[in-house]
């Protein structure tokens, strides 16, 4: 890679930080998983982040990165990491999360990796890009521009009430749908460290695993019936580590979804293209733009 243009980024996740340097046309030339220290507290994640920034930008094969974008959860602006739950930070200032003499650009999780979407995927004019990992948020696409709403809350559909007065959820509400349909909620329910060994119960008959999988599949088909009535997108776009699921997850969720739609087609439902790399693609993105 001696000698290629190449930014660093990274994406935070609330279990993994996928960090790599990133060439313009979306290639990816190094990257590299570290856990997220979440359990530790919001000083050990941002010093976590701000050590794997340091690194990237260490000089390595004669290539050293032009600039650094930074990808992470809850409520963002270009200058600040105003509030994350997941986190429990508030109003952390960029220079806090990279401390290196390059520019720094930093944004939404979610929105990035809808943005990578868009640029190297397959998007479109009206389209719902949601990831499921940890939570659930989504990045919605309108007439081809990401919305983000008033305040940057816009897409929280992970936080669409879909069980009244259900389980309690990390937000402070009740019946979210992340509560249900989360890779974080679906192993926690099973006492399972992830949703793939959850599904590996499924696919052996477990009951109680069966159930799960079940409403996490009807709650997402109930919450994605609301988005379509609401929206009319053409596409809705499942990423995030659920994702790889593939067909377990999607065919279920499809036929939900029409079966809450009686007077309107259902809208195509498809995993992501990007195999999970939308987040790193999108951080890289914000780099460049930095
Ligand atoms: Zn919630």
């Amino acid at each position: 890679m001696a000698g290629v243009e190449c930014v660093a980024a990274v994406d935070v996740g609330g279990t993994t930080m996928k960090g790599g340097l990133v060439a313009r046309d979306g290639t990816i030339l190094y990257t590299e998983r570290r856990p997220t220290p979440r359990a530790e507290g919001a000083d050990r994640v941002i010093a976590a982040i701000s050590a794997f920034v340091s690194d990237l930008c260490r000089p390595r094969a004669g290539t050293r990165p032009a600039a650094v974008g930074l990808a992470v959860p809850g409520l963002v602006t270009d200058t600040h990491a105003v509030f994350s739950a997941a986190f429990g930070w508030r109003d952390v200032p960029v220079s806090a999360f990279a401390d290196v003499d390059l520019p720094v650009a930093l944004g939404h999780d979610v929105r990035a990796a809808g943005e990578a979407e868009l640029v190297y995927g397959e998007g479109g004019e009206d389209v719902l890009f949601l990831p499921i990992g940890t939570g659930i948020a989504g990045a919605v696409v309108l007439s081809g521009s990401l919305y983000g709403g008033t305040g940057g809350w816009a897409g929280q559909i992970g936080h669409i009430p879909v069980r009244p007065d259900g389980l309690p959820c990390g937000c402070g509400q009740r019946g979210c749908l992340a509560a249900y349909a989360s890779a974080g909620a679906i192993a926690a329910r099973c006492g399972e460290t992830s949703a793939e060994d959850v599904l590996r119960r499924v696919r052996e008959g477990d009951d109680a695993a069966g159930a799960v999988w079940g409403e996490a599949v009807d709650t997402l088909g109930l919450a994605l019936a609301t988005y379509t009535l609401l929206l009319d997108p053409a596409l809705i776009v499942i990423g995030g580590g659920l994702s790889l699921a593939g067909d377990a997850l999607l065919d279920p969720v499809r036929a939900r979804l029409r079966e809450r739609l009686a007077f309107r087609p259902a809208p195509g439902l498809r995993a992501s293209r990007l195999g999970g790399q939308a987040g790193l693609l999108g951080a890289g993105l914000l780099g460049w733009r930095a």
